[in-house]
């Protein structure tokens, strides 16, 4: 009852890359930083286990950013050739590489950090990638001429890794698309069916991870316009509960999601999220706990996964951990209450 699982990213260690920052440079290079990338995904599963986290991540260590760390094997995209755009309906710009030429994949993506994760931890193993509409709007196009085009061809991309994930031992492959959180009716019109493309064959559970963002300014900023009630979940969990993605990860703690819209989610497992990655102030067991009763008015208990609102990379380490170690022992408080 009431597993815990993170969204997917954790700090680095300080000796790998400056915390509490996004895109932060490695600080190694070469046969020193593939090593040291695997020694932090150790961490990150040994901080995880000891917080009671059931359904763990490889922290997502090795890769620098969640959409660039997948795009760095992509053949087909000019990283040399970077233009700023406006991202997630212009709420910040970003300098974005551009595609060029047909998108395939150079070889396996996360095979060596999935593996050792696998090899270390006899728990369950949830592996994200980006989802197919974030990543085209975190790039920009000079080849395919057409958004949705290029999406189905990410997708394509992501159903050859995600299955490859499956073969490593992977339990749950993860689509993270704040962007579902944005643009709601492509949501309908495509992104579910590019999903769908992305998980075509896949013999492990699928997810997919829709929030409001990382805890940094521009999020902070733009949520404070989306009014009381925060209701983009409104128009994409129903066409999300027809779909055969089999869970979703959602933002809940402090938000202004009405919590009566999990009801929408019919016959999905549901990742709660319980911890706030956009406060330094730390849940108690018994917030976390509390929002998980909040849940269970709406979904079955069985289906309750006890999860963060977001990724946890750009925070301070210190705070990160209590944050996770607050997240075991809420979802062990709310067994007690409610199991
Ligand atoms: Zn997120």
């Amino acid at each position: 009852m009431f597993p815990t699982t993170i969204a997917g990213s954790l700090p680095k260690p300080l000796w790998l890359a400056e915390p509490n920052r996004l895109w932060a440079p490695w600080k190694l290079a070469g046969a020193e930083l593939a090593e040291s990338k695997l020694d932090a995904t150790l961490l990150a599963i040994k901080r995880q286990e000891d917080a009671g986290i059931d359904i763990v991540t490889d922290g997502e260590q090795s890769r620098q950013h969640f959409v660039h760390g997948f795009l760095e094997f992509v053949d087909g995209i000019d990283f040399a050739r970077k233009v700023e755009i406006g991202i997630r309906k212009n709420r910040y710009k970003a300098m974005v590489p551009t595609v060029t030429s047909p998108l395939r994949l150079k070889g396996r993506v996360h095979a060596a950090e999935a593996r050792h994760a696998r090899a270390h931890s006899a728990r369950k193993l949830k592996f994200t990638l980006p989802g197919p509409m974030t990543i085209i709007d975190t790039i920009a196009d000079n080849y395919y001429g057409d958004r949705v085009k290029m999406a189905f061809a990410f997708a394509r991309l992501l159903n050859e890794e995600a299955r490859g994930l499956a073969a490593d031992g992977v339990n749950v492959v993860q689509f993270d698309e704040p962007a579902f959180n944005v643009y709601m009716d492509e949501v309908r019109d495509w992104g579910i069916d590019a999903l769908h493309t992305a998980i075509e064959g896949l013999t492990c559970a699928s997810a997919v991870h829709i929030c409001y963002g990382y805890g940094i300014k521009a999020n902070v900023d733009w949520k404070a316009t989306l009014g009381g009630e925060w209701r983009q979940y409104e128009q994409t969990f129903p066409a999300l509960a027809a779909s055969r993605i089999d869970e979703v990860s959602l933002e809940c703690c402090n938000s202004k999601v009405p919590m009566d819209l999990l009801g929408l989610l019919a016959g999905k497992a549901v990742q709660i999220g319980a911890i706030d990655v956009a406060t330094e102030a730390i849940e108690t067991p018994d917030e976390v706990a509390s929002v998980v009763a909040q849940a269970m008015k709406h979904i079955p208990k069985d289906r309750i996964v006890v999860s963060t609102n977001c990724g946890m990379a750009p925070m301070r380490p210190e705070v990160a951990w209590r944050k996770l170690a607050a997240l075991g022992q809420g979802a062990a408080l709310a067994r007690q209450r409610y199991g």
